[in-house]
């Protein structure tokens, strides 16, 4: 147990804390007074870790990373916060001692949903690593006023409703109003000679104050306390007279319109780049404070600037930091009056960079005119690294144009984030064995055989801390229970299980928890949607953002010929199944949008009829987030992890299920294949093109989707249900664009551009195949507990490690209370 928690210590602190915040006796408490209550006492408890691992950071004057991202899909803090300081019991006791239920009062918790999806999520994930690993870490990224929006669906329809998670104040945040910097927008540069040396200064610009709230990230059991510092933005000075003397009313009151807007919401947008002005504000507006804060920081404690790389490091999560290169150069350039070669050489040695997809409407190019006119110093910077670049592809490849054209970073009119990225920074990585092996040959190719050094695989990781001991105590008392609890810090230990998956004794006890979780989702169901499902059907999930490439559309097509199956032979030998599907689209993606209609179309029809005796029913979960996905994995039986190959850079969802038990029914992309290499293909359910086929029909040409359409009576009658009415009576159009989009050219898209129909019949036979296997208890048991007991590899822990061993270099630091 840390050694801040006592029990008699904590219940006095809730109790102090129920009658100073609220004037409130504990019997008059509401659960959410409880919850901020329980809040704060746990702050209290973590407070002087929090102080000591800083100090402890100081005095040994150790190096910081600096992982700069738009996105922290965090979730909830107090449960994961009491496992952290293992005081669990004790915490449950103190509320059950007042008249309060753990768990309910864990439910009162807003899901701080900064982030839309695997990308958040994974930052997230490794917060928690690099606290528990006890390595100096902050996170860098925006308080967004309101976060990922929250789902209801209405008439099958998704609608998003504005998630405002500060409405009741957030108690684990702390504002440091004391380092608050400010960021300055638009203006021009105007050029100072001075002591005959040339200096730049940005004036007539707007600002916005950035004020830094911090949030705690506990370590697991190790007194380490490290932070989250997120930005808000405040007008840097309200409506001075001096202002309305000068005739700057109008400024004033724009300055004031930007702290209000640039961090008022998070864009929904999933691995797709919208080119939105203010989201180019965002990012300087956090890149900058964080840059300038850390500079800062380094300065207080040293004199020489020159040697910033050696303490500092900034990992960009993909391109929307990216900003982060010329902020720097600018500080070192222009308050440092260092040279161009000097600022360079630190800069090149700070930043490194992740990329997380090859697709190209994900790629972030904005167009000179908005970058220019916004960040006008700042892109004389970028025209300087490009101008610089441009002259070393030259002297490489004397002449050659089409290096230029594919590897500039200003070129056609836009500025290319990728390129910035890949040229200001030492490390380039994807997050996939795959991934990396595809950015390598073919969408970086020319970058990679310019610099190879810079390239390197780093495969995604999840913590086991919240995936497993937090959201499933079931199995993981049990895990416990076999092996001890080393897996919580080291999750490779999770392979001794290896020796209980033949045991009939320890198959009966996992599928009873598997059973156990079931009901706890089944219950959720219930209270949520308003369904039955049954526990004993097998539970075959696919929950993630809802997107063409992810094929949530395969997986309802093959429900709905599944269907027909039914209705032709009412006694059709097979295991019952329920479907379960979790997705948020983004709010302007039509067609996703209209993929979820379809599901809960599929599933009205389905539920509703009698004649299949509940073999098949399906089940769209409102409001997917990191709060339901504890539960949701828990219950698993089928992963369903089936993206068109190449398409997926990682996926980190996959491993979670895997972790709880569940069987992946998956492409051969992403991290699927790294998974398949720990659990053994005979433990898996793979099907589909690989993606060296994927890529060639791309390249080449020669997939014709009408084809599969008029040879395969069955998929031909799935898809005439799209337009016949079948599932939308009243209006029969209504999934016109998702039948043309598989079998018509629209405007650029190929018909069927991931692959749907072409994939479909062997994803359909893998589909028999987890039927039939299901009918083995003692095969899929042994299969799932395999699954459990080799998924060591997907430890956030080994991907950190990972990160400091090759690119960050970071120490580890030990603190004593
Ligand atoms: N959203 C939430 C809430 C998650 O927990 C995860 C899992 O990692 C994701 C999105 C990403 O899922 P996937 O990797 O399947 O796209």
């Amino acid at each position: 147990m840390s050694m801040g928690f006592d029990k008699e210590t904590f219940k006095k602190s809730v109790l102090f804390n129920m009658k100073n915040v609220f004037r409130k006796t504990v019997d008059e408490a509401t659960k959410e007074q409880m919850y901020q209550a329980v809040a704060y006492a746990v702050k209290d408890v973590i407070i002087d870790e929090w102080i000591a691992t800083h100090k402890e950071y100081e005095k040994q004057d150790v190096k910081t990373l600096y992982y700069l991202s738009m996105e922290f899909l965090m979730g909830r803090a107090l449960g994961n916060s009491i496992i952290s300081f293992m005081a669990q019991p004790d915490v449950k006791e103190v509320l059950e001692e007042l008249g309060f239920d753990l768990n309910a009062i864990e439910d009162q918790e807003p899901d701080p949903a900064l982030g839309n999806g695997g990308l958040g999520r994974l930052a997230a994930c490794f917060l928690d690593s690099l606290a528990t690993l006890g390595y100096p870490a902050y996170g860098c990224g925006i308080r967004y006023r309101y976060g990922m929006f929250k789902q209801k669906i209405e008439n099958g329809y998704q609608i998003e409703i504005p998630d405002d998670w500060l409405k009741n104040g957030y108690p684990f945040e702390i504002r440091r109003a004391e380092y608050a910097t400010e960021v300055k927008f638009g203006g021009y540069v105007k050029v100072v000679r001075e002591n005959g040396k040339e200096r730049f200064v940005q004036e007539g610009y707007q600002s916005v104050l950035a004020v830094p709230y911090d949030m705690p990230i506990i370590g697991y059991g190790n007194n380490v306390v490290n932070t989250l510092r997120i930005w808000d933005a405040q007008a840097i000075n309200t409506f001075s007279l001096d202002s309305f003397d000068k005739g700057d009313y109008q400024k004033a009151v724009e300055q004031e319109n930007l702290a209000k807007t640039i961090v008022e919401v998070l864009y929904p947008n999933d691995n797709h780049y919208a080119g939105k002005e203010l989201r180019l504000k965002q990012q300087y507006f956090f890149i900058s404070a964080s840059v300038q804060r850390a500079v800062l920081k380094y300065m207080e404690n040293h004199d020489d600037i020159h040697k910033f790389y050696e303490k500092n490091v900034f990992q960009l999560n993909d391109t929307h930091p990216t900003v982060a290169v010329p902020e720097l150069m600018r500080i070192l350039l222009d308050n440092y009056g260092l040279s161009w070669d000097e600022a360079w050489e630190i800069t090149t040695k700070t930043c490194a960079y992740t990329n997380h997809t090859i697709m190209s409407e994900a790629l972030e190019k904005w167009p000179i005119e908005l970058f220019s006119r916004l960040l006008p110093r700042i892109y004389q910077i970028v025209e300087e690294i490009n101008r610089r670049f441009q002259q070393k592809i030259g002297e490489m490849y004397p002449g050659n144009q089409d290096k230029v054209r594919k590897m500039a970073i200003v070129y056609d009119g836009q500025v290319r984030m990728a390129n910035l990225a890949i040229v200001g920074g030492f490390s380039v990585n994807g997050v996939a064995r795959l991934h990396t092996e595809i950015l390598k040959n073919q969408e970086l190719k020319d970058f990679y055989e310019m610099m190879p050094e810079k390239f390197n695989n780093k495969t995604n990781g999840i913590t086991q801390r919240r995936f497993l001991l937090h959201g499933n105590p079931l199995l993981s008392e049990w895990v416990t229970k076999k092996i001890g609890n080393e897996w919580i810090t080291n999750l490779p230990h999770i392979h001794r299980l290896a020796v209980y998956a033949d045991d009939p004794k320890c198959q009966q006890e996992f599928m009873d928890i598997k059973y156990q979780n079931k009901v706890r989702l089944a219950n959720y169901i219930k209270e949520h949607n308003g369904i039955e499902v049954d526990p004993r059907s097998i539970f075959d999930v696919q929950v993630k953002r809802l997107h063409e490439y992810k094929r949530q559309l395969m997986n309802i097509l093959h429900v709905m010929y599944l269907y027909n199956q039914l209705k032709d032979n009412p006694n059709l030998d097979m295991v019952p199944r329920t479907f379960i599907f979790g997705a948020k689209a983004a709010a302007g993606y039509r067609r996703a949008k209209l993929t979820i209609k379809l599901i809960n179309s599929v599933a009205e029809v389905i539920n509703h009829d009698r004649s299949i005796g509940g073999k098949i029913k399906v089940v769209f979960i409102e409001d997917y987030k990191v709060s339901n996905a504890e539960i949701i994995f828990a219950a698993a039986d089928v992963s369903e992890q089936i993206s068109t190959a190449s398409k997926e850079a990682s996926g980190t969802g996959n491993m979670k299920f895997m972790l709880n038990g569940a069987l992946t029914l998956g492409t051969m992309d992403g991290a699927n294949v790294e998974i398949v290499e720990e659990v053994g293909a005979e433990n898996a359910f793979i099907f589909g093109m690989t993606s060296d086929e994927v890529i060639r029909y791309e390249r080449e040409g020669g997939y014709d989707p009408m084809e599969i359409f008029n040879n395969n009576y069955e998929i031909r009658r799935v898809l005439m249900q799209l337009i016949n009415g079948y599932y939308s009576p009243q209006d029969p159009e209504l999934f016109r664009d998702i039948y043309n989009s598989l079998l018509n050219t629209i405007s650029s898209d190929r018909a069927d551009t991931y692959f749907i129909l072409k994939d479909f019949p062997s994803y359909g036979e893998a589909q028999k195949r987890i039927d039939q296997a299901y009918r083995d208890e003692s095969w899929w048991a042994k299969a799932a507990i395999l699954n459990v007991a080799n998924s060591g590899k997907f430890t956030s822990d080994r991907t950190i490690l990972e990160y400091v061993r090759d690119i960050w270099h970071l120490e580890k630091v030990n603190v004593e209370l």
